[in-house]
């Protein structure tokens, strides 16, 4: 929704719904002298009483609504501007479908279906349900969103610039979703990786995944890999002392062979990614 409200001067109340604490922080750099969003006439205050501006951050959890829900009401009724910062708030990001978070129950909660539900929008559709007066919002996308681009939100919010981007609606047919192909060894490789990750962390799992690879290379020139293989890692770990990389070399054998069977057998999300 564009905005422009006849304002030189906007005092704006933060409220945090549940977010992570990222965009807090970018919302607070804005207010620092290095950005110093002050110069355009925003002063923060300490009460949505004295706020012409909400600024909003987080997915909107359930124990979030209802404080935020009076923080709201509270604002002074003309022009009660909302200002929705970071993609939590904006749909509900990375939590849209999470349990915490609150939903208008004909939302639903399932799937990937788009435009995502979550966020601000939700009690803004409550209030409005309840015949509360809501003025413009103002969407500030981004994981958090850049300190430049949040400015840049707030100077269309005062008129100092015009929207570029117009809303579409997503559907399948406009923008379908597919998982990138990539060569089947690559699949197997990132999956194992990845696994690897929650036993060893990121640190120690390239180094061991390579020298799996090897092996998996080698073995799969035989005969018959699958025994090769079991050979290969065995004579591997033999060598080893640290137990929590025999461990691991077993453990990706019967992963690697896990993965490739189901892909073979034309199986889908094997991925642990
Ligand atoms: S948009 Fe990103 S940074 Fe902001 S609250 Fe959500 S997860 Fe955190």
């Amino acid at each position: 929704m564009s905005a422009k409200p006849k304002l030189r001067s906007i005092w704006v109340f933060h409220l945090n719904t549940g977010s992570c604490n990222g965009c807090d922080i970018e919302i607070i750099d804005v207010l620092t002298p290095f950005y110093d969003v002050e110069r355009f006439g925003i002063k923060l205050v300490g009460s949505p009483r004295h706020a012409h501006a909400m600024l909003v951050s987080g997915p909107l959890t359930r124990q979030a609504y209802y404080g935020a829900k009076m923080a709201i009401k509270a604002m002074p009724p003309e022009p009660r501007i909302i200002v929705a910062i970071g993609t939590c708030t904006c749909s509900g990001g990375i939590f849209y479908n999470g349990y915490p978070v609150y939903r208008r129950p004909e939302s639903g909660r399932e799937g990937n279906e788009y435009p995502r539900f979550g966020g601000i929008n939700e009690l803004l559709k409550d209030l409005r349900d309840e015949g509360v007066k809501v003025g413009p919002v103002i969407y500030i996308p981004g994981c958090p969103p850049r300190p430049e681009e949040i400015i840049y939100g707030i100077a269309q919010l005062v008129g100092l610039v015009e929207k570029k981007l117009s809303y579409q609606h997503y559907t399948e047919e406009t923008s379908p979703f597919r998982l990138p192909e990539m060569p089947i060894e690559e699949r197997i490789r990132l999956t194992l990786r990845e696994k690897l990750r929650h036993v060893v962390g990121y640190l120690d799992r390239d180094a061991i995944l390579e020298d799996f690879m090897k092996l998996v290379e080698k073995a799969e020139k035989s005969e018959n890999p699958k025994e090769e293989l079991r050979k290969l890692v065995e004579e591997y770990n033999s060598k080893q002392k640290d137990m929590r990389i025999v461990f691991c070399m077993k453990l990706l054998e019967s992963e690697y062979w896990r993965v490739k069977d189901a892909i073979s057998a034309g199986k889908e999300f094997v991925y642990w990614i």
